[in-house]
């Protein structure tokens, strides 16, 4: 089972949601939890794991062998990164463009090209309340994160229950770090923007075919329009979290509230609950669907 927290912008309290649930879970089962925002993790801020024996995550970059290569400019053809450029009597290779995905090597005819590993990142594990935690970290200024992304998930153990927290967007990183999840758990604010990134997030969602809840933070601050707008698209509105003082004086200090309060451990309880429900009743529109085929 893997259930993915995603918002179409940043800044909503994604992590918090993702940090909380996987603690709140952790009396019953002992679940992994997987910070996939590669750019700007910090869900261990608030689990404080202790990591041991970092990895370097690398792709295979094109290297040139000039004696061999006839200039054809088939590799340049068939990247569409634009990561080769081919001269008369020369070829240049950009490294940082390119996405590692071997196109050139099966290409070239005169077999010329030959793969050298360059490090994007690191990925670090670590134990933290019974939570088995990774997470993946960038490379400052480096472009290339659905790679790092796809390695961090590639240690998703699928004998446990697994909790993605996915960078923000709706862009290809956050692609690499929803799909094949079997529910996005998507939080958001009751603005004008949010609702706006909360509709890209649910469009990009439908097409990946993943079921979809809506998590409403800061829920005192703006209007009904989310509220609305998850009535008329049929989605669950599985939690609202109203602004709360005691839980921002936490997050401030780096501490998961499901540690400190009864109260909030029972709330997000709940809302594994709810999404229980949501999976559950999938599952059985799923199997009538099948039925009916
Ligand atoms: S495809 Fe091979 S032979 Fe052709 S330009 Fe590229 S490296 Fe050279
Ligand atoms: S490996 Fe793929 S992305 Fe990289 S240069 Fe070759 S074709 Fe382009």
């Amino acid at each position: 089972m893997i259930i993915a927290v995603a918002s179409g912008k940043g800044g909503t309290g994604k992590t918090t949601v993702a940090v909380n649930l996987a603690l709140a879970l952790n009396q019953k089962e002992k679940p992994q939890l997987i910070d996939c925002d590669v750019e700007e993790p910090n869900a261990h801020i608030f689990l404080k794991p202790v990591f041991s024996n970092p990895e370097t995550v690398n792709i295979p970059v094109p290297e040139i062998n000039e004696e061999k290569c006839n200039f054809c400019g088939r590799c340049a053809e068939i990247c569409v990164f634009n990561a080769i450029a081919v001269l008369k009597e020369n070829i240049l290779v950009f490294p940082e463009l390119c996405h590692g995905c071997g196109g050139c090597v099966y290409f070239c005819s005169q077999e010329a090209i030959t793969e050298a590993p360059r490090g994007i990142g690191i990925l670090e594990k670590g134990i933290a309340h019974e939570i088995d935690f990774l997470h993946g970290r960038l490379n400052p200024g480096e472009a290339m994160s659905p790679p790092l992304i796809n390695a961090v998930k590639s240690k998703i153990d699928p004998r446990k229950f697994v909790i993605i927290d996915a960078p923000p967007g709706t862009s290809c990183p956050v692609v690499s770090a929803v799909k094949g999840s079997d529910f996005c758990l998507l939080v958001t604010e009751p603005t004008p923007f949010g609702l706006n990134d909360l509709d890209l997030a649910v469009q990009m969602l439908k097409k990946l075919d993943i079921p979809v809840g809506v998590l409403i933070n800061r829920s005192d601050i703006g209007n009904n329009c989310v509220d609305d707008y998850c009535k008329q698209e049929g989605i669950p509105v599985l939690m609202h979290i109203p602004w709360d003082r005691e839980l921002a004086e936490l997050y401030a200090r780096g501490e998961a509230v499901v540690l400190h309060f009864e109260r909030w451990r029972g709330l997000f309880e709940e809302l594994w609950t709810r999404i229980f429900n949501v999976l559950g009743t999938e599952k059985h529109k799923t199997e009538k669907k099948e039925v009916g085929d």
